[in-house]
């Protein structure tokens, strides 16, 4: 069963949240059983992320979305901690600043779209263009509702244009889940800091948000950059969905390593030659 099908959204579909159970585990039953999958998967996906950089061809790009204590940061550092960071990033994207309230919604994102041979991974996302601030009415509908288009047409041109293969997911947790995580930030003083009062209000805008996302994952996802409906209540179930479908996304991108660029042959008697100098003594003293 390929996974990527079992939690895509439809391209073209209308998609309705309530028909995901956020608490969906599949046929896994627990932690510990899932605990040697995501362990391999991570593995290689590090191994593959290697290659990725090796071939230099290609790139990904990983969009994560979803609610307060979704669990964005949890799947980062579960799941891409193995990488190498020369190849990997982090996007995060708050409020706009000032400056870049003076652009296009999508200027400061473009910015950080990945170069050939990296791994980008999104902590929100343009996708906050068609929901806080839709939801919060920042800017006026007609605005709003045209970014569909716009972000659809964006992604299309990473695609083709810079080889960027893009994943994103939407972490589905219910409101009693995001109470429970609320209570565990309020419970243990090492997670204190990451307690908003706007945790709160936004909380307030639940079936709002809920439209909102309807739409945007209905309206955005393509065949070249499809969404993801992640069972998030559960965090190891939302490692092991995640993992999985960047593992085999990886290993459908045909990465190879390069050629070498030299001759092996001449190189090897180099090497034989420089070992000969070190071992008579003449290493060191010139030419
Ligand atoms: P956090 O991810 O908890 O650090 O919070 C970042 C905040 O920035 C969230 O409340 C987002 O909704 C908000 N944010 C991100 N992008 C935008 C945007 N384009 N317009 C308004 N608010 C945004
Ligand atoms: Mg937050």
């Amino acid at each position: 069963m390929d996974w990527r099908e079992k939690y895509a959204v439809e391209p073209g579909g209308k998609l309705r949240l309530s028909d995901y159970d956020p608490s969906d585990t599949g046929k896994h039953k627990s932690h510990e059983e899932a605990l040697p999958k995501i362990k391999d998967h991570v593995e290689r996906m590090a191994k593959l992320q290697y290659l990725l950089y090796a071939d230099g061809s290609q790139a990904l790009l990983i969009v994560l979305q979803g609610l307060d204590a979704a669990g964005k940061d949890g799947t980062i550092r579960h799941l891409f901690s193995g990488m190498n960071p020369q190849g990997v990033s982090v996007a995060c994207f708050k409020q706009p600043t000032p400056i870049e309230h003076e652009h296009d919604f999508l200027w400061r994102i473009h910015a950080h779209a990945p170069s050939k041979g990296d791994v980008v991974i999104f902590n929100r996302s343009h996708y906050e263009d068609v929901l806080v601030v839709r939801v919060h009415k920042l800017v006026p509908r007609d605005v709003w509702s045209k970014r569909y288009d716009e972000i659809n047409e964006f992604e299309h041109l990473l695609t083709r244009d810079g080889n960027v293969k893009i994943l994103k997911f939407y972490l589905h947790i219910s409101p009693e889940e995001q109470l429970a995580r609320f209570k565990q930030r309020l419970d243990d003083p090492a997670r204190n800091w990451k307690i908003s009062e706007s945790d709160y209000t936004e909380r307030e805008y639940w079936p709002q948000y809920v439209e909102a996302y309807e739409e945007a994952l209905s309206r955005t996802s393509t065949k070249q950059a499809p969404w993801f409906v992640v069972p998030s209540n559960h965090k190891w179930f939302r490692d092991l969905v995640i993992s999985r479908i960047v593992v085999d996304t990886l290993d459908e991108m045909g990465l190879k390593l390069p050629p070498t660029r030299v001759d092996l042959a001449q190189i090897t008697k180099k090497y034989h030659a420089a070992v000969a100098n070190v071992k008579n003594g003449s290493f060191g003293k010139g030419k």
